[in-house]
């Protein structure tokens, strides 16, 4: 069994990757399996210099371990080209050169923006820059998140065709993420469920090129008062090592893990220990955020 952690280098670790990390690493490590990492950097002028290192740096004084190589999809445009080519090769994939704004003006909205209405796939010409769209079908994806329940979705009337790789050259997020989990051997993951209504199209990209569907838990993110996800942009503090184990403690409360009180006083990776010992998945609540 294969987990994994995977951040955007756009800033420090902050309180809500610290949830997505303390839970992902806790249901492997509980399992006896490996917890992989890989840095989500495809967006380079959204990263932060010196962010990843930073990262890597946090999680070693919060006592997590990983296994492996860190891998940084910066370095793998090769393996999303040729995932793209064996997609292309099956005839699901067409060049799509639509502004924000044309699209902007014939769609609806759906559940993650805009559902794309398929201007392009028949067009004869397409100028150049433009990007590359995989065809969806109109078929219910339905999968069963160990947290969150069953969830279901129509990616023809809730997404549209999405976009694999951007006119500016950049793969999208959805493609890079099935690519890497595939091949990190990814079998479980945990992660934050602003991510749940991504997952159909990931499975979706998985069932089109064969691979093995993956185990899905999505946990509650933390959020501000207004709702908003705590991220870089909502200001979200970062936790420092010198108060670790209070963060620690402060993700566990939220996971509703129940740690005992006399846990605070323990080291990083004490309450790493007793974490995973007492993980309880059935604990996390069923919601999808949760103020912080
Ligand atoms: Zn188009």
């Amino acid at each position: 069994m294969i987990g994994r952690f995977a951040p955007s280098p756009t800033g420090p670790l902050h309180f809500g990757s610290l949830l997505a990390a303390l839970a992902s690493y806790c249901d492997m490590k509980s399992q006896g399996g490996l917890w992989r990492l890989r840095m989500e950097d495809l967006d380079k002028p959204r990263e932060m210099a010196g962010a990843a290192q930073h990262i890597l740096q946090t999680l070693e004084d919060f006592g997590f371990e990983w296994d492996g190589e860190v891998i940084y999809q910066s370095q793998r445009s090769d393996l999303y080209q040729d995932t793209l080519n064996q997609l292309k090769a099956k005839s699901l994939v067409y060049d799509c050169d639509c502004s924000r704004k044309e699209i902007a003006d014939s769609a609806q909205h759906g559940i993650d923006g805009l559902v794309y209405p398929g201007t392009c796939r028949h067009k004869a010409v397409v100028k150049a820059p433009h990007a590359r769209r995989v065809i969806v079908d109109d078929q219910p994806i339905a999968f069963t998140d160990a947290i969150q329940g069953n969830i279901q979705q129509n990616l023809a009337h809730d997404v549209g065709d999405f976009v694999l790789k951007r006119a500016d050259g950049l793969f999208a997020y959805q493609l890079a993420v099935v690519v890497d989990d595939v091949e990190q051997g990814v079998t479980d993951i945990v992660r934050g469920a602003d991510l749940l209504d991504s997952t159909p199209r990931q499975i979706y990209l998985q069932q089109r090129l064969g691979y093995p569907l993956p185990q899905y838990a999505h946990i509650p993110v933390a959020s501000n008062a207004a709702g908003e996800k705590l991220s870089k942009q909502t200001l979200a503090p970062a936790i420092n090592a010198t108060r670790a184990s209070a963060w620690l403690i402060q993700a566990l409360h939220f996971l509703d893990q129940q740690p005992p009180q006399e846990l605070t006083a323990q080291s990083p990776r004490e309450i790493l220990k007793w974490a995973t010992q007492h993980w309880d998945i059935n604990l996390v609540p069923q919601q999808r955020s949760i103020v912080f």
